[in-house]
């Protein structure tokens, strides 16, 4: 191979022509690959591209048998062809047939071939195919010769990916790229969606690949480069950083990138090869994702995927676009993926064309995935490779019940989840036929049905639902989906806000429950703390900072001036904290009443049971409060030493054993005792077997997010309650070891119909 003078812009510019043709999609690979061969003086230049089937298959050459062409193939990782394309590394052999990866495809008659260059085909860090030149004599090929040939395979991956090349595929033998994909990750909501991806962040497409000027394409990089770096300093150098929910350490991390010198040298070398900036950044980052994939690293990943949006952000500073469009189109069916996003941004979108969200991060508890749970929004997190995998449209599917994502369903998976969407909505609308109907056992025992809420979003659910008022108002939520503490005003508003869409029902605001995993950015002197949920949390940190607690009970107390105000306590573990929180109430209707503030006509003040130390206090509880409500979830986290947000030993031990429900039944009893109200307002009441067990123990008044409300009454309203009381009464005086309690309510349950 001699030096060439003509280089890869020559080619690029015949490319471009090539593309501009009308030519028939074979015709037109016949001359690019003829076109790379002359170009850099190869006797051979083969394209493989990567099948649904993980094969890569001869879709051009210009050098080896052409009767070989879509009959050749290697498997991913098989040969040296396969090896590029599972590492998505290039391979420059002076020797291939020396490689122990070699393996001859007697078909093509490549055995004269000794020097060879492979390149992977690229897109979004995805491996589409690999690009092959070869020559006879021993040679080993330079670095812009290797740079030139992944300049070229990135237009190739455009060809792929724009679906040029769907026409020459064979009836079974679809191309990666469209590959179905079955992804697990973890059940955020529940719910199923069936729909039509939109990324979040949407991909720049970028499609003027060629430049016509180099010097002038590096100055427009340049521009967009200092631009870009500014709008970082300007971010790092605001004081509000967290309130766009953007943690400094990202934007550092950005800063860092944009100023490494490595990545713009990079960058204008694929300038200077001759493609436009947009077509250098997407090469760039391709690459870099590419990488990526083999980085085990965790932090690594992390800071690379941090890279790519920082890539994208140049993609959208070159081609004009704001940071922040939204998919312009979206269809009525969207599911969006995302590698992460905030609460706000999550309700920039209509919820009416909302089916479902993938996320390639987030945490249960994360403030994203409680405004999806709020809004009803099928949500599957933790689904590594989500956003490189999903093209804008792609048909997708989101399993909020399994934790699963299907992407390209195959048309049987599709049927199966259209009919399991039709089954939900059928059961649906048996539901909100039964919301009117009033929530009473079959023999005649009324239950109070309440639902949780913690956002304004939620209370529209209050009338749809049928719940007999709000059992559990989170008062954190309004404070973690904030990008600082909410003031006094704000809080009053929302406040009032859920009073008055409450229309006389009665609603529990829960003081604020944070620190644990519940984290403000904002909050400083929260520090890294060994065990959080056993930490500075709940009531333990509003004593600590009492102006914290006074201003959401003036609040509190203002809203709901004229009416009744029911506040409760979160995580009190002992009886003097009560006292000591009655104190700051007092004071604050002291100091309201004294301005001639409208108050409330009673206030009720309520405790948590939720720390097992109270259960030896019972009736010093009772008689400090005016009614509890027992936090199952955080309960049954202290009473098994089971960490409730570990997915490790989450279904380890069932909360429905002898010894949980013993206890739940003893606290029960003590509020019967000393009349005063009982509710639960955990997970345990949302499900329709749990919820019968807590009636079965002597629960009337249970608490439960509000698409629980209809599976819960329709179980009660076929539900003999007398009977199942005296049945779980024989049951829970049985030799614990030897009872299965889970098992004794299943048949109960089907010896009177009651739907579970
Ligand atoms: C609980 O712990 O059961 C509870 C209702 O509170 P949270 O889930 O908000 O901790
Ligand atoms: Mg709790």
């Amino acid at each position: 191979m001699r030096e060439t003078t003509a280089g890869p812009r020559v080619l690029l510019r015949r490319l471009r022509e090539m593309m501009a043709e009308a030519l028939e999609p074979q015709e037109r690979l016949d001359r690019i690959v003829r076109e790379i061969a002359q170009n850099m003086v190869a006797e051979v230049c083969s394209l493989y591209i990567l099948r649904a089937d993980s094969f890569l298959e001869l879709y051009a050459t210009e050098g080896l048998n052409p009767g070989s062409v879509h009959l050749a193939q290697l498997r991913l990782g098989q040969g040296l062809v396969g090896t590029i394309a599972a590492s998505a590394r290039a391979l420059n052999l002076s020797d291939a047939q020396k490689h122990p990866a070699f393996a001859y495809l007697p078909e093509t008659g490549e055995e004269i071939y000794h020097s060879f260059l492979g390149v992977p085909v690229l897109r979004a860090g995805r491996t589409l195919g690999v690009l092959v030149v070869q020559n006879r004599t021993k040679r080993h090929y330079r670095d812009d010769e290797m740079e030139a040939l992944e300049t070229v395979a990135m237009v190739i991956a455009e060809m792929i990916a724009t679906g040029d090349l769907a026409r020459l595929t064979r009836p079974g033998m679809e191309l990666d790229l469209r590959r179905s994909v079955s992804m697990d990750g973890l059940s955020f909501n529940e719910g199923v969606g069936l729909g039509h991806v939109v990324l979040h962040e949407p991909r720049v497409v970028v499609t003027n690949l060629f430049n016509e000027d180099s010097d002038q394409e590096i100055e427009r990089l340049e521009v967009a480069l200092s631009s870009l770096r500014l709008s970082i300093d300007d971010m790092l150098s605001r004081r509000d950083v967290a309130f766009e929910g953007e943690h400094r350490a990202v934007l550092e991390a950005y800063r860092m990138f944009a100023n490494d010198r490595g990545w713009v040298r990079r960058l204008e070398e694929a300038v200077r090869n001759g493609l436009t900036a947009e077509a250098a950044v997407e090469k760039v980052q391709s690459d870099m994702r590419a990488r990526m994939l083999h980085m085990t690293d965790p932090y690594l990943r992390e800071r690379m995927s941090d890279f790519d949006d920082l890539a994208n952000r140049l993609l959208r500073q070159l081609m004009g676009r704001g940071p922040d469009a939204l998919a312009e189109v979206l269809p009525k069916d969207a599911i969006l993926v995302a590698r992460n996003m905030g609460a706000a941004e999550l309700l920039d979108y209509p919820r009416q064309k909302l089916r479902g969200l993938v996320l390639e991060d987030g945490a249960p508890t994360s403030h994203i995935v409680i405004v999806a749970r709020a809004i009803g929004l099928p949500t599957v997190g933790q689904v590594k490779g989500a956003v490189s995998l999903s093209e804008n449209g792609d048909a997708i599917i989101v399993d909020g019940e399994e934790g699963q994502v299907h992407l390209r369903p195959q048309a049987d998976i599709e049927a199966a989840y259209s009919e399991k969407v039709r089954f939900r909505a059928r059961r649906q609308q048996l539901y909100r036929e039964l919301r009117d109907r009033p929530p009473v056992s079959k023999d005649g025992v009324a239950v109070e049905l309440l639902m949780n809420a913690g956002l304004a979003v939620d209370l529209p659910q209050l009338a749809q639902s049928g719940a007999a008022g709000i059992g559990l108002f989170r008062t954190e939520l309004q404070f973690m989906v904030a990008s600082t503490f909410p003031r006094v005003e704000a809080q009053e508003r929302l406040y009032r806000e859920v009073i008055d869409a409450a229309d006389g029902k009665p609603v529990t605001f829960r003081t604020i429950d944070i620190g644990g995993d519940k984290v403000l950015p904002y909050f400083k002197g929260v520090q890294q703390e060994e065990n959080p949920a056993l930490g500075w949390r709940a009531i333990r940190l509003t004593l600590d900072r009492p102006g914290l607690l006074r201003t959401q009970v003036r609040a509190l107390l203002k809203a709901s001036g004229g009416r009744e105000l029911k506040l409760m306590l979160p995580m009190v573990t002992e009886i003097s904290e009560i006292a000591k929180a009655r104190d700051i109430i007092d004071r604050e209707v002291r100091h309201l009443s004294r301005f001639a503030h409208h108050l409330p006509t009673s206030l009720k003040l309520g405790a948590m049971v939720e720390v097992p130390s109270l259960l030896w206090q019972l009736d010093e509880l009772m008689s400090a409060v005016d009614f509890v409500s027992v936090g199952s979830n955080d309960l049954f986290q202290f009473v098994m030493a089971t960490d409730r947000g570990n997915t490790r030993i989450a279904d380890r031990f069932d909360p429905l054993c002898a010894p949980f429900l013993r206890l739940l039944r003893q606290i029960a009893e003590a509020g019967r005792k000393a009349d005063k109200p009982v509710t639960l307002c955990g997970e345990l009441a949302g499900r329709p077997i749990s919820a019968m067990a807590l009636l079965g123990i002597g629960y009337r008044a249970i608490s439960m997010a509000p698409a629980s409300i209809g599976p819960v009454k329709a179980m009660l309203c076929e539900l003999p309650l007398e009977a199942l009381s005296e049945r779980m009464e024989i049951a829970l005086a049985k030799n614990a070891a030897k009872t299965d309690i889970r098992a004794e309510l299943r048949q109960f349950a089907s010896e009177h119909d009651i739907p579970l």
